[in-house]
């Protein structure tokens, strides 16, 4: 449990809930879990995509700080056994955030998760460690009037960064910018944004028709989740707007298939997509308490499944307080980038496999993110066991 946090030293739940939420935005952390076991309510912290014990309360504390966060959420305080969800938008030293709230019951009581949507500070391409070579890259994919460029990556893979760094970037003053958000995470001055939601009654599929009635220029659509949504973004990067989006993928072959999956016509994505970026953040592993280790057989395995060769010299870190006790400290982000191009169009039109696209890409001297991200384990920026957790186990 965590010792510099004591949670029953607070007096009152609007204290523990504010403390709670602003302890967790310092730390960065991405989710705040509140529990009811049988007795106290543990509380813990995501945290570089892990969860740790941040501290615990007892039960009968527990009752109004529940009613505080629903207060916090507009939501209805005297429900206890349906689920709820809601949005809740918080200020920590003067910097907004907004949190997604859901509550449901469990064995001893009603759980809360939090989640703290991507934390506003990077507004740059190279905040993460992309090389500048690659922001030049993305740069040049959204500098032309029309197309649509995607991000992809699972949920915490740094995607919002990306996105707010091309938005900055384009945001001259000349153009116009419209956004369609679930939710409107950060306010970005000279934008216009748009919050959908099945709350507001708008989803992305009629903002997007409302917003092309607006004539902007750069258009950013939260996510292509379905068919409907990925046409009329398509159709509208076709006709002199600029698109910008993101899709759940794995990676940048993955993404190209999702959009032929979801039936989008094969001559549209080759005139209207310029390029994928796809995206992972890996912990940085503490410089404060690495050491040298030895891979176990499946780490080795892995290792030489992706470079063909046995690993050289590895570290990993067992802990320390600096890092508080998670042997990682900040995160470095790992990239590829799939640019559009005669090759692949031809590959699209002919429907092939997602086999012969990668030897196509190979041929093209496409980088993987997995070769950035085995240059990290070498360097020792980060861990094989990291690596494999990052790339391997992502939804
Ligand atoms: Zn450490």
């Amino acid at each position: 449990m965590n010792d510099n946090f004591s949670l029953s030293g607070m007096s009152s739940p609007v204290e523990i809930v504010d403390q709670v939420i602003a302890q967790a935005v310092k730390i960065s952390a991405s989710d705040i879990l509140f529990e009811p076991q049988d007795k106290q309510v543990d509380v813990r912290l995501r945290v570089d995509g892990v969860l740790q014990p941040f501290g615990m309360m007892p039960q009968g504390a527990y009752d109004q700080v529940l009613s505080r966060i629903k207060v916090l959420g507009n939501m209805d305080v005297t429900e206890n056994r349906k689920p709820q969800e809601s949005k809740i938008r918080f200020e920590v030293e003067g910097h907004p955030y907004v949190l997604r709230a859901a509550i449901v019951s469990t064995n001893f009581g009603q759980m809360v998760a939090l989640r703290v949507l991507d934390a506003p500070r990077f507004t740059d391409f190279t905040d993460l460690g992309m090389l500048s070579e690659l922001a030049d890259k993305i740069k040049k994919n959204i500098s032309g009037r029309y197309g649509l460029f995607l991000v992809c990556g699972p949920t915490g893979s740094g995607k919002t960064t990306t996105v707010h760094s091309c938005l900055k970037h384009l945001n001259s003053g000349e153009v116009n910018i419209m956004t369609l958000e679930d939710p409107v995470e950060y306010i970005m001055a000279g934008i216009n944004q748009i919050q959908v939601g099945e709350d507001i009654g708008l989803d992305f599929v009629s903002g997007l028709k409302m917003i092309l009635r607006l004539n902007p220029d750069i258009v950013f659509v939260g996510e292509i989740r379905d068919a409907q949504t990925a046409e009329i973004a398509i159709q509208a990067s076709l006709t002199g707007h600029l698109v910008i989006s993101t899709v759940h993928a794995r990676n940048c072959v993955g993404a190209l298939y999702r959009l032929l999956d979801l039936g989008v016509d094969k001559f549209m994505i080759n005139y209207a997509l310029r390029a994928i970026l796809s995206q992972r953040l890996l912990r940085r592993v503490c410089t404060h308490c690495a050491e040298e280790y030895h891979p176990d057989q499946l780490e080795l395995l892995m290792y030489v499944r992706e470079t063909g060769n046995p690993p050289g010299r590895l570290v990993h870190a067992k802990g320390c307080e600096l890092c508080r006790q998670t042997g990682y400290n900040g995160r470095a982000g790992i990239y590829e980038l799939m640019e559009m191009n005669d090759g692949i169009r031809k590959l699209v039109t002919d429907g092939d496999s997602e086999v012969k696209l990668r030897e196509e890409l190979a041929k093209d001297g496409f980088k993987p993110m997995t070769t950035e991200g085995i240059r990290l384990v070498d360097e020792g920026v980060t861990s094989l066991k990291e690596f494999i957790r990052t790339i391997y186990d992502a939804k």
